[in-house]
């Protein structure tokens, strides 16, 4: 859905040389917004001389362009250069600050550096695309220069563009990465982040740009609660990163912290993976609600480890970062092995994966698999355990559906044998959709 607004707006010479606004309204959920302008910037002259015809083109109206947010703040301002701009949360044009399109009144900033006599009109027209719900493939947790990374940030991006990756949070060892000091990267959603580096456990905080103040250091839990106190507060998205790595393991005790997402898979899947996911699962049979993500923890490529190994696939209601990061928040998502390893859609009735239906009213789980291959097997599991849909016989895809026969949660697996002879590890692993007796 688009809405298209025109108008048009007269200066007359008198206004030469002030600086004026037109307001226009921007209703919720919209995602980006793109405003073309045109006047009568030259005027044309026909000279008839004897060796031929002269058309002289002078300026008579030179009018600037910039734009205000509904808080005052100045998006941008290109002078009287660019009669096209586009802005989103996840890119603008140069000149213009990438910011999302929040509901109110916005301002077009009209400069009138030079009028004609008999003034002139403006004609406006401004495009707002309204959000809608699309699946992007990212990766939550890498690592660059800034700390043991061997890539810029820019270096990076490219390289995940390249794996097929829409989005990546940058996630340095106790360095926060600013938003406006990330590279502008076609098709890329870059997130500011961190990863809270700890000899007791690592954590991420992503989205904002300073999610507590002060050093790293913590000492007392109190201070650990205070760095991620202040996190939470900011709006940082918080994940619980590696908590049973082989080296790295998160020792605190992380229900007793406010985080939003715990870290299954990061890296290659591994014994401390599985130990995540089997740690998961059983705070979902005991009822809890958790969203899980992966993150490659990439430093530097190797066998197994590259951008998007494993990659968080989101159902984001646009590719900026806070519609990325609130995706995860409410477990709209699953991890695949690989960018483009097997894709999952799943749903019950209008509720999406991470989502809550009543038991009463709907008991099923509807699914679209692609990507499968040759001996892969798709299997529901549920507090009750694991239901195999299909070993799939060759490469292909799957449709069908799961009944649930309780209350509680289903999420999707795809195990795979990666290695002949090596047993089967998972290839995808989803969030589940949680079907309650309310
Ligand atoms: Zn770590
Ligand atoms: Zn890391």
């Amino acid at each position: 859905m688009e809405t298209l607004l025109v108008f048009d707006y007269f200066i007359s010479h008198e206004q030469e040389g002030l600086y004026l606004t037109v307001p226009f309204t921007v209703s919720p959920d919209v995602e980006s917004l793109e405003l073309t302008y045109r006047y009568g910037r030259h005027d044309r002259n026909e000279v008839d001389l004897p060796q031929g015809v002269f058309t002289s083109r002078p300026e008579i109206n030179i009018i600037d362009l910039g734009l205000i947010a509904p808080d005052g703040t100045q998006v941008g301002a290109s002078g009287s250069d660019k009669t096209n701009i586009y802005v989103s949360e996840a890119r603008a044009t140069p000149g213009y600050r990438p910011t999302p399109l929040v509901p109110g009144e916005w301002r077009i900033l009209v400069g009138a550096y030079k009028v004609a006599p008999e003034g002139v009109r403006i004609f406006y027209e401004i495009t707002l695309k309204d959000k809608c719900r699309r699946l992007l493939k990212g990766d939550l947790h890498v690592h660059t220069l800034a700390s043991d990374g061997v890539l810029t940030v820019t270096e990076l991006g490219q390289h995940a563009v390249r794996h097929g990756l829409e989005f990546l949070a940058i996630t340095d060892h106790n360095q926060m990465a600013r938003a406006d000091a990330l590279p502008s990267i076609p098709g890329l959603t870059l997130i500011p982040g961190i990863e809270w580096t700890h000899f007791k456990g690592h954590a991420t905080f992503s989205g904002v740009d300073q999610p507590y103040d002060g050093p790293l250091a913590a000492n007392t839990p109190d201070e650990v609660t205070t760095r991620f106190e202040s996190a939470r507060a900011r709006g940082a998205l918080i994940t619980i990163a590696h908590p049973f790595d082989e080296t790295c393991p998160f020792h605190f005790d992380m229900h007793a912290l406010p985080f939003d997402c715990l870290e299954i898979w990061n890296g290659p899947m591994r014994v401390s993976n599985l130990q995540a996911l089997g740690y998961w699962h059983s705070l979902l049979v005991a009822g809890k609600k958790i969203p899980v993500c992966g993150g490659s923890d990439y430093h530097r490529s190797q066998l197994f480890l590259f951008p998007g190994g494993p990659t968080t696939c989101v159902y984001a209601m646009s590719a900026g970062a806070s519609d990325i990061l609130a995706a995860v928040r409410c477990g709209h998502a699953y991890i695949s092995y690989a960018p483009d390893g097997p894709a999952l859609e799943a749903h019950a009735g209008e509720a999406i994966l991470g989502d809550t239906v009543p038991f009463s009213s709907t008991t099923d789980l509807e699914l679209e698999v692609s990507g499968l291959s040759a001996g892969d097997v798709l299997q529901v599991v549920t507090a009750q355990g694991s239901t195999p849909l299909l070993k799939a016989e060759t490469r292909g895809d799957f449709r069908g559906v799961y009944t649930m026969t309780a209350p509680g949660f289903a999420r999707i697996e795809i195990l795979r044998e990666f290695i002949p002879g090596v047993p089967m590890l998972p290839a995808l692993i989803s969030n589940p959709v949680y079907f309650d007796d309310l």
